[in-house]
């Protein structure tokens, strides 16, 4: 971790020695890192509160208190934004490993609600991501046996989830294929012939309704560095498996800071509503063609809650060039990019077209006249 405690007064101090706590992923405790001895987070399983979207200040004051002091960090390289507990100092950027890396005065954000903690340890982490290289094709050989591990960051990536109940009116054209018998000429060696065919036309009408429905947890990820594609390729998270957020999980973790605001995640959040209304909507009219869709929604009841999702982030340099790779933290799962040896591409390709060399021989020595 490039994390490491400063002078900075200790925020879970070790009752036996004093020294700093932070969060075990193998034991979901607290644990001293002088002296290994731990202590349970008291465990808060009930459902996470849901906040109203439209707030007053005093609400968003209240909703801004983390429980511990956060530090905000900037990368001058990346651009990158991340939280630090007060009591840890950082000298390299998690996201792209730059030493550029400044504290920002400005840290007010709005606290996560509920968060996964870290179920992956650092350890299983690398194995996770040793398991996944040896699975990839074309590695250099001495790629396969270079260790990766310094640069192995564990960080929470931001999300926000909103619920809404939607009412919509909708009107629009249904076409509904039919079948009639046509009667059609052709020419056929020199003479003209009359021959039946069935043909295809469309019938369209009018249509109308409304529609309600309700939103469950709509997730948007709010990261500024990780597109929600990359954040796809790390598989799902288990979202029944949120805790409700205490400090004590954030010890000793860097998280992402928010780049995507509640209300732009809002926004974000009304198109997936909008985009699932429309395929809801289109199934209900049926038909075989549906065209001049419109949908007017209402959303009410609009409510958020902010998320944070652990992941491992590594970035790697292989003759000077840099690599990264990400491990879901709470389940494993690998996605990145890994270098790809010239050579072996080279030799496969030949071999690929020697063995389609070999059946274009043969299938042509099989059609050769039988004599
Ligand atoms: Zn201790
Ligand atoms: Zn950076």
């Amino acid at each position: 971790m490039s994390t490491q405690s400063s002078t900075t007064a200790i925020r879970f101090p070790c009752a036996g020695c004093a020294g700093p706590m932070v969060f075990d992923a193998e034991s979901q405790n607290l644990k001293c890192q002088y002296c290994s001895a731990e202590q349970t987070i008291e465990n808060m399983m009930e459902q996470p509160q849901e906040h109203p979207f439209s707030c007053s200040d005093e609400d968003m004051t209240e909703l801004q208190d983390w429980g511990t002091e956060q530090q905000a960090i900037h990368c001058e390289t990346c651009g990158g934004e991340t939280l630090i507990p007060a009591s840890q100092t950082t000298s390299l950027c998690v996201f792209c490993g730059s030493p550029k890396v400044l504290p920002q005065d400005d840290v007010r954000s709005i606290r996560p609600e509920s968060i996964i903690p870290f179920q992956v340890s650092r350890d299983k982490a690398l194995s996770s991501f040793a398991a996944w290289k040896k699975k990839r094709w074309f590695l250099p050989n001495s790629f396969k046996k270079q260790n990766v591990s310094s640069q192995l960051n564990s960080i929470y990536i931001p999300y926000w989830t909103y619920d809404t109940e939607t009412y919509s009116v909708y009107s629009a054209e249904v076409g509904i294929y039919h079948y009639r018998t046509v009667t059609r000429t052709r020419v056929v060696n020199g003479k003209t012939e009359t021959y039946t065919a069935q043909e295809r036309y469309t019938v369209w009408h009018s249509t109308q309704g409304d529609y309600d429905r309700s939103f469950d947890d709509i997730l948007i990820p709010a990261s500024g560095h990780y597109d929600s594609g990359l954040l796809h390729k790390l598989g799902d998270f288990n979202l029944s498996e949120l805790h409700m957020y205490k400090p004590e999980y954030l010890s000793g973790y860097i998280s992402e800071r928010y780049s995507v605001s509640r209300e732009q995640g809002w926004d974000n959040a009304q198109e997936v509503a909008d985009d699932q209304l429309k395929t809801d909507i289109k199934r209900i009219i049926g038909g075989d063609e549906i065209r001049n869709l419109r949908i007017r929604t209402t959303f009410d009841d609009i409510t958020y809650k902010h998320l944070l999702l652990p992941v491992w982030n590594a970035n790697y340099t292989y003759k000077s060039k840099a690599y990264y790779y990400m491990v879901n933290g709470q389940t494993g799962t690998v996605s990145g990019h890994v270098p790809r040896s010239a050579i072996k591409i080279t030799l496969f390709t030949l071999l690929c077209l020697g063995i389609v060399g070999a059946i274009v021989v043969l299938v042509m020595m099989n059609q050769q006249p039988q004599v």
